[in-house]
């Protein structure tokens, strides 16, 4: 991109804008300090936020599905690397998934006749 904006304004912390920052910053050279995400709740995340309580663990809003025919979100994520910098959040998720089978009860459903 020649003509390359000064600074960037994302409204939202969801996935829509943590996907533009870093498809900006991966295919259109922008500087990931000129990114700024305006987020109006106290989490970041949006519908896939999560949380850290010491005391209960972690929580999430519901299971996730993250399966493998999932080309374009993994094609993202593969841009990141690990907070180790040993691998991919791609790979890592791909890892975790076949170690952690997903079981979610509570989209079980029950026909009653
Ligand atoms: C329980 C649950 C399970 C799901 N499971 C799956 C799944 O398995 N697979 C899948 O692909 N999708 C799933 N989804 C859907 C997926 O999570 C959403 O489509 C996606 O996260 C939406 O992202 P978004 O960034 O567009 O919006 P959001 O995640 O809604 O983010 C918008 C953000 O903008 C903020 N905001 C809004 N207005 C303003 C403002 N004026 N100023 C500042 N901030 C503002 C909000 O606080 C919010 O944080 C699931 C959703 C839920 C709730």
């Amino acid at each position: 991109m020649t003509d390359a904006p000064d600074q960037v304004y994302l409204v939202g912390g969801g996935i829509a804008s943590l996907a533009a920052a870093v498809f900006l910053i991966r295919d259109a050279s922008v500087d990931g300090n000129d990114i700024h995400i305006l987020e109006g709740s106290s989490s970041l995340g949006g519908s896939i936020n999560g949380s850290r309580d010491e005391r209960t663990g972690f929580v999430i809003r519901g299971g996730r599905m993250f399966e493998e025919h999932f080309g374009c979100t993994f094609d993202l994520l593969r841009a990141i690397p690990t907070l180790d910098g040993s691998s991919t959040v791609t790979q890592e998720i791909l890892e975790f998934t076949r170690e952690v089978l997903p079981s979610s009860n509570c989209r079980l459903a029950v026909i009653c006749q």
